[in-house]
């Protein structure tokens, strides 16, 4: 039993708080903390009943955060507001002695670019103060982390070749949405393509590798591999892969508008200045788009991510296929939002699960592949994200 503090009140937080409050028997107090109190208040009211607390904080504000964590007194920060804030969060679980948990990388607000040096710098610290950060513990990174250590775990001697495959196949109705904080989404899918091939990065143009790809109980998507944070701690904890890839499913209306956005600099992070007020393209591009957090109502269809891997067992080669297919409406149904926000929030309750029951639990900073994957793979089972496996089957790749 410990009590919880989350930070983050959108559409991942929605679904944090959710799942949390379902667990009173882990999660004995729950706080509920953004930088907009009245979104706080409207999920704890949702939930009902009064185990739901909420606060206001400026998580970019490291005093804030830490008179607001010693009043409180949590076991685990949940970060599940935006990669700009880990940096603060993470010093202020030093100074206050808490642990930390989130589902995104560090990126600085100035510059498109996440990458896991500034969090793995904390490493020391979080040692010597013998506090747990788990990093990336979200769908992905997070669950693909996970099956790729179950995969490497029990069905394979040595897995070679890596290709996480994340489709989502729903329909909102929508035009143009993202299904995520959308400043955060289009910084990046219009980055440069990268891949780990024999011992090296290669980068790509933007979408230049693409190919339809099946999914199961879906069909064939057009795939495009674009670079995506988990591959950098993956290559670095299984040094056996010769390749490993991320793939994204795209509409093609999806990537019209998102041209159209890149060449009109409405995706432009730095300042321009309008009417003598500097306002960022991009942050004001988020404020008419539609909030993801509202998508769910009318979300059909489903989620599809999985890793398909290959690598040799017993001296043979062998494929292997893990997935789970996520229903936006299912998801809705249960938490008020869609599947993304869903297959996000489910894990990062799983993990501080983990790390209260004290079996992820451990001085240091680490991706969630270092931790043992079996508690976590029966977690998913029995907490909304059930997984299927398929063994020695054409991969595609
Ligand atoms: P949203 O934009 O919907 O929510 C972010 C929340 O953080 C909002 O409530 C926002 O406040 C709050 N916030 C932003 N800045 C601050 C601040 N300075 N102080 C306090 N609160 C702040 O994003 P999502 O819920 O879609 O995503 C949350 C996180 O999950 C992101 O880091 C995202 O990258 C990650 N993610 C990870 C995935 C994975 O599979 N690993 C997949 C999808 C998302 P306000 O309401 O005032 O704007």
């Amino acid at each position: 039993m410990g009590k919880v503090l989350i930070i983050g009140a959108g559409g991942v937080g929605t679904v944090v708080v959710h799942k949390v409050a379902q667990h009173p028997e882990v999660f004995s107090e729950i706080l509920l903390a953004s930088r907009t109190k009245s979104k706080c208040d409207a999920i704890a009211k949702a939930i009902g009943g009064n185990r739901i607390k909420t606060a206001k904080v400026d998580a970019d504000n490291v005093p804030e955060l830490v008179s607001l964590i010693n009043g409180f007194k949590p076991d685990l920060v949940i970060n599940v507001a935006l990669p700009y804030q880990d940096l603060t969060i993470m010093d202020a679980c030093l100074e206050t002695k808490v642990s930390y948990l989130d589902t995104a990388n560090y990126e600085p607000k100035d510059e498109a670019k996440f990458e896991y040096s500034w969090q793995w710098a904390y490493q020391e610290r979080f040692k010597a103060a013998g506090l747990t950060a788990i990093l990336g513990c979200g769908f992905d990174p997070g669950v693909t982390s996970i099956y790729t250590a179950y995969a490497a775990k029990h069905h394979f001697d040595e897995i070679q070749y890596l290709d996480i495959v994340d489709c989502n196949a729903g329909d909102h109705g929508k035009a143009f949405a993202t299904n995520f904080n959308p400043e955060i989404n289009i910084r990046e899918v219009t980055q440069k393509g990268k891949y780990w091939e024999n011992g090296k990065w290669v980068e790509t143009q933007p979408h230049e590798i693409h190919k339809p790809l099946n999914y199961p109980e879906i069909g064939p998507k057009e795939s495009y591999v674009i670079y995506h944070e988990e591959l950098e701690s993956l290559v670095k904890n299984f040094p056996t892969l010769k390749r490993a890839r991320f793939w994204m499913t795209f509409g093609q209306e999806y990537l019209t508008h998102l041209r159209v956005i890149q060449n009109i600099g409405m995706a432009r992070i730095d300042p321009v200045i309008y009417n003598g007020v500097e306002i960022v393209p991009i942050q004001f591009l988020k404020a008419v788009l539609p909030d993801p957090g509202d998508l769910g109502e009318n979300y059909t269809g489903w989620t599809s991510i999985g890793c398909r891997i290959k690598g040799l067992k017993d001296g043979k080669e062998k494929t292997y296929y893990v997935y789970n297919n996520c229903s936006h409406v299912a998801a809705f149904k249960e938490t008020g939002t869609q599947g993304v926000s869903y297959t996000t929030g489910v894990p990062a309750m799983i993990g501080a699960m983990m790390y209260m029951k004290g079996i992820w639990k451990k001085p240091g900073v680490f991706n969630v592949e270092e931790f043992d994957p079996d508690p976590f793979m029966d977690a998913l089972n029995k907490y909304g994200l059930s997984w299927v496996e398929k063994h020695n089957i054409d991969l595609e790749l």
